[in-house]
């Protein structure tokens, strides 16, 4: 990794009159990185990635691309930067070949560049055949490749996705977060989302915000060797009631998670595994799984969003 990160962003605030979208939120990706940036809604994902991507002024912070100010030099700055946003700008009427023309001249392609540069968009999306369709034509899928293409067709060195999952079906979820990983190899990716399971499959590193605050930023590399498992994960084919469960040693709360399943909660220093295995033995209760859960992305994202409400974790 290098020492200088890409994406250097400090202090980050944006304020609409007397509403504060976010506040104090910093970020960095390094060069290679995949960041997924995590929030429920109206978290403040958009608005950060308006302001990252030079697209929306912020209330107070800064923002380096590497080494450049964004806001100061934002021409410079924004050479190095492609950006898909929540709602991208497409024209149903233009072929895709006409749109991703005016976008790379809008990125200042030149013209004799200009077949290579749409050639290699297209190729990078899998977009080759379908430089003649009218955009108003294509599938939601190959419209959110369309707005990839636009978003890397002057090889930015950090590209930003707001939401590029949002409203496909599971097989062009598949194909897009495919599309992401291959991304990764040429630039870095900031891509916001409020699914966790993407977050798993394609990022190297999560930011979670919560009302226009950073609660959680850390590697999913660390966040996986993290603490020492606190509960089991377990499931039986003839599942007990919740309180014979409870009645095992060293179990200290049980949470039906439905079709047979639990997670039993211990102490640091307990492990009942043993004695749940030998109940379930005993009582014919048909164990079909039984492991120490680790700390998971999503007890991370419950605990960051709901310890800030107060609200009561759901089980
Ligand atoms: P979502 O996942 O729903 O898109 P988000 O995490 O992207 O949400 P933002 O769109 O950044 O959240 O919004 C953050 C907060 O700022 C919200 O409370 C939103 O209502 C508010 N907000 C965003 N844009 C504006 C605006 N143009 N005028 C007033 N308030 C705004």
């Amino acid at each position: 990794m290098s020492a200088t990160p890409l994406l250097q962003a400090h202090g980050l605030a944006r304020y609409y009159g007397g509403h504060r979208a976010i506040e104090g939120v910093s970020l960095e990706v390094q060069a290679g990185e995949v960041l997924g940036l995590l929030g429920p809604n109206g978290a403040g994902k958009s608005t950060t990635l308006g302001i990252v991507s030079g697209n929306l002024a912020p209330s107070a912070g800064q923002v380096m691309i590497d080494g450049i100010d964004l806001i100061e030099r934002p021409r410079q700055a924004k050479q190095y930067i492609g950006y898909l946003p929540e709602h991208p700008p497409l024209y149903d009427d233009l072929a895709v070949d006409e749109y991703l023309r005016y976008c790379a001249r809008l990125h200042g392609i030149r013209r004799t560049d200009l077949p290579a540069a749409l050639d290699r968009a297209k190729a990078r999306t899998g977009l080759d055949e379908a430089g003649r369709a009218l955009i108003g034509t294509l599938s939601k899928g190959f419209r959110q490749r369309v707005g990839i293409a636009q978003a890397l067709i002057h090889r930015p060195r950090l590209i930003i996705l707001d939401e590029p999952t949002v409203g496909l079906d599971p097989l062009q979820i598949r194909e897009i977060r495919e599309l992401i990983v291959e991304l990764r190899s040429e630039h870095a990716v900031i891509l916001s989302t409020h699914i966790l399971a993407e977050v798993q499959a394609v990022c190297d590193r999560v930011h979670i915000i919560h009302r226009g605050h950073t609660v959680f930023a850390d590697t999913l590399t660390n966040l996986a060797a993290r603490g020492r498992s606190t509960s089991l994960l377990t499931a039986f084919a003839a599942a007990p009631d919740t309180e014979t469960l409870s009645a095992i040693d060293g179990v200290t709360a049980v949470h039906a998670l439905g079709t047979g399943r639990f997670r039993l909660e211990h102490g640091v220093d307990a492990d009942p595994a043993e004695a749940v295995a030998a109940a379930a033995c005993a009582g014919g209760w048909g164990l079909r799984e039984l492991h120490p859960e680790h700390q998971s992305l999503e007890q991370v994202f419950m605990q960051a969003v709901y310890a800030e409400t107060r609200e009561e974790i759901p089980a």
